[in-house]
C-alpha cells in the first residue's frame, strides 16, 4: 500500500484541525436553522463522519450516490443518480458535503438538481478543491484545502475502490493509474 504512494499531501493531523474549523463555522452559520447535511457517496463518507461530529447544532443526515461517466481518473460531465435522498427538502437548509471538486461538473449537477426541489437554502462543502481543472463555475461555501492538479487518494478518496481508508490525503504514484489504461 505504502509503495503505491508518491507523497502525503495533507496529513491526518492537518485534516483534523481544518475539519474542526469547518465544523465550528457551520455550527455558527446554521444556528437555529433546520439543517440537512447531504453526504455524497462514497468519497465523502470519511470527511462527513468527521465533520458532523464537529458540528455542535442539531442536524439530520441523508445521502446521495452519483456516478460520473468517464475514465477512472477523469470525469466526462455526464452524471447519473444511483441513490437519491430519502427526506423531503422544502423545509430544510441543505448542505452538500463532497470529497473533491475538480472540473466542477458533478457538484454543479447536484446543486442544480437539489435547487430545483426548492430547499430553504443550499450551500456546498468540500474537503478538497482542485481549481486548476475547473470547467464550470460552482460556488464552494466551505472548503478544506485547495490543492494542485494531482490525483489523490485516501480520506475517502479511491482509485479503483482502493485506498479510501488511508488516514492522510496522498498523491498516488502515476504508474498505478496509467498502467492498464
Ligand atoms: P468533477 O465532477 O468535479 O470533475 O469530479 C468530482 C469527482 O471526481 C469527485 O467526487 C471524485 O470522485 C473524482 N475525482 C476528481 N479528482 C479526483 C482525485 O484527485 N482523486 C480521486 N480519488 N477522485 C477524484
Amino acid at each position: 500500500m505504502q509503495a503505491d504512494i508518491e507523497e502525503i499531501l495533507v496529513s491526518a493531523e492537518a485534516i483534523k484541525n481544518r475539519v474542526r474549523e469547518l465544523g465550528a463555522a457551520i455550527s455558527r452559520d446554521y444556528e437555529g436553522k433546520n439543517l440537512l447535511v447531504v453526504g455524497i457517496l462514497k468519497g465523502a463518507i470519511i470527511f462527513l463522519a468527521d465533520l458532523v461530529r464537529e458540528i455542535k447544532i442539531p442536524l439530520i443526515l441523508d445521502f446521495m450516490a452519483v456516478s460520473s461517466y468517464g475514465s477512472s481518473t477523469r470525469t466526462s460531465g455526464a452524471v447519473r443518480i444511483l441513490k437519491d435522498l430519502e427526506c423531503p427538502v422544502e423545509d430544510k437548509h441543505l448542505l452538500i458535503v463532497e470529497d473533491i471538486v475538480d472540473t466542477g461538473l458533478t457538484l454543479k449537477y447536484l446543486v442544480d438538481n437539489l435547487k430545483a426541489r426548492h430547499p430553504l437554502s443550499l450551500k456546498t462543502c468540500t474537503i478538497l478543491d482542485k481549481p486548476s481543472r475547473r470547467l464550470v463555475e460552482v460556488q464552494l461555501d466551505y472548503c478544506g484545502f485547495t490543492i494542485p492538479d494531482y490525483f489523490v487518494v485516501g480520506y475517502g478518496l479511491d482509485y479503483a475502490q482502493q485506498y479510501r481508508h488511508l488516514p492522510d490525503i496522498c498523491v498516488l504514484k502515476r504508474d498505478i493509474y496509467t498502467n492498464g489504461q
